[in-house]
C-alpha cells in the first residue's frame, strides 16, 4: 500500500485544550473552522466537547450546520462571518449564533430571524471584519430584542507580545464594550499567552490546540508517516527528479516516497526539508513532484518502509519555516489522500 499516513493524537489535542484552559482563567472555546484546521472536525470537535470544551467557532454557516450535525444539540456554535444573505435556514434550523459584523447584517438578521441569538464583533483595528465604533455606538442606541450572548474582536499582532498593536487593541476594545453586559471574548491562542489582560469572559483557541506556533508548549498532534516505494543506487554525477535540481557527489541511496505537493507537502520547501527514520534525518533532494519525493538514505543501515514528515522529531512550524509559510497554512494544506488514523483520548 502506497496510502501514507496520516494519525491524529486525540489524546495531545485534548492535554493543550486543557493547557490553554488553564492558562485563560476563564472559559476557553474552541475553533474548528477549515474542518478543524485540517485534522477533521469530525473526531476532533467531539474529543474537546468530551473535554469541556461548549463554545465552538467555524467560519461559514455551512460548517457550523455540520458541526452541528457532529456534537448534537447543547453546545454553542458561533460563526464569524456573521449572517449573511442566504444563511437564515442554516442558522434557524443548526440553531446558530452568527457573530454580526454590520448593521447591515443586524437588520437582516433582525428581520428573518427576530427572536434568535446572535453575537457581534467588533472591529479593535486588524480591519477585517467586525463593525467599526461609529457603526456599533449607533446600534447601541437602538433596542434590541435580546442582548448578544457574545460580544467579540480579534487581534492582529497576538503572537508577536511586544507589539504595541495589542494594547492599542485591547483599549479599544476596552472603551467600546464599556458598560455591557454580555460576555466578551478578544483573544484566540495568542491573546491567551499575552495574560489575563486579554481574557474577558471567553478565549478562543485553534492553532494552539493543534500544535503549533505561538503556542510553545503545545504537544505534537499531528503525525505524518510516508511509504518508501523504491529505492536506488546512484553513481557520483546522477541527478534525482524534475529538472536535474540535485545530483550526487558520491556513491548514493535514494529513496522514493508515496506523497507530493498534491498532498500538501509544500514544493517550495523541498531545498531545506528532511524526512525522518526514527530519530536520523534524511535529506529530501531533487524537487518534490505532485506525488512522489526522493529521499537520500545513503546514511542508513537498513532501507526504512516509511518515513516520517510530521512527528516529535519535526513539527509543523519547521515545515513551515522551510516553505516560507506559516503552521495554519501547512496544516490546513494536508490533502484528503492521507490514511487518517485517530488515536486517543
Ligand atoms: C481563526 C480565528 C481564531 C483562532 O485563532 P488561532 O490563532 O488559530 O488560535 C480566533 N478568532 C478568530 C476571529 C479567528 O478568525
Amino acid at each position: 500500500m502506497a496510502q501514507a499516513e496520516l494519525t491524529i493524537d486525540l489524546g495531545a489535542l485534548v492535554a493543550n485544550w486543557q493547557a490553554l484552559n488553564a492558562l485563560s482563567g476563564c472559559e476557553t472555546g474552541a475553533v474548528v473552522k477549515a474542518d478543524a484546521y485540517g485534522l477533521g472536525a469530525e473526531r476532533v470537535a467531539p474529543a474537546l466537547a468530551a473535554a469541556g470544551a461548549r463554545c465552538f467557532f467555524v467560519a461559514l454557516a455551512e460548517e457550523g450546520a455540520a458541526l452541528r450535525q457532529i456534537l448534537g444539540n447543547g453546545p454553542d456554535i458561533c460563526v464569524f462571518s456573521g449572517h449573511m444573505a442566504g444563511d437564515t435556514a442554516l442558522i434557524r434550523d443548526a440553531d446558530l449564533v452568527p457573530m454580526i459584523n454590520s448593521i447591515d447584517q443586524m437588520s437582516c438578521h433582525i428581520e428573518t430571524l427576530p427572536d434568535a441569538r446572535f453575537g457581534i464583533q467588533l472591529d479593535s483595528g486588524m480591519n477585517r471584519l467586525g463593525m467599526e465604533p461609529a457603526e456599533w455606538s449607533a446600534l447601541r442606541e437602538v433596542s434590541l430584542n435580546q442582548p448578544p450572548v457574545l460580544v467579540m474582536s480579534h487581534l492582529a499582532c497576538a503572537d508577536e507580545p511586544d507589539h504595541p498593536m495589542n494594547a492599542q487593541q485591547l483599549q479599544t476594545f476596552v472603551e467600546m464594550t464599556d458598560g455591557i453586559d454580555a460576555p466578551r471574548s478578544l483573544s484566540a491562542t495568542g491573546g491567551i499567552l499575552l495574560g489575563k489582560d486579554y481574557h474577558f469572559e471567553l478565549t478562543r483557541p485553534g492553532i494552539g490546540l493543534y500544535g503549533a506556533r505561538p503556542f510553545a508548549d503545545a504537544r505534537t498532534v499531528a503525525h505524518l508517516s510516508i511509504p518508501v516505494i523504491q529505492t536506488r543506487e546512484l553513481t557520483p554525477g546522477e541527478t534525482v527528479g524534475y529538472g536535474n535540481t540535485w545530483m550526487s557527489d558520491a556513491p548514493s541511496r535514494i529513496a522514493t516516497i508515496a506523497a507530493g505537493y498534491a498532498d500538501g507537502i509544500i514544493r517550495a520547501m523541498g531545498p531545506s526539508t528532511y524526512l525522518w527514520a526514527g530519530e536520523t534525518r534524511c535529506k529530501i533532494v531533487g524537487r518534490i513532484s505532485m506525488d512522489l519525493i526522493g529521499v537520500d538514505i545513503s546514511h542508513l543501515s537498513e532501507d526504512p518502509d516509511s518515513l516520517q514528515l510530521l512527528g516529535h522529531q519535526q513539527s509543523v512550524d519547521t515545515l513551515a519555516d522551510a516553505a516560507g509559510t506559516i503552521g495554519y497554512e501547512v496544516l490546513t494544506s494536508l490533502g484528503n489522500r492521507y490514511a487518517r488514523r485517530y488515536v486517543g483520548p
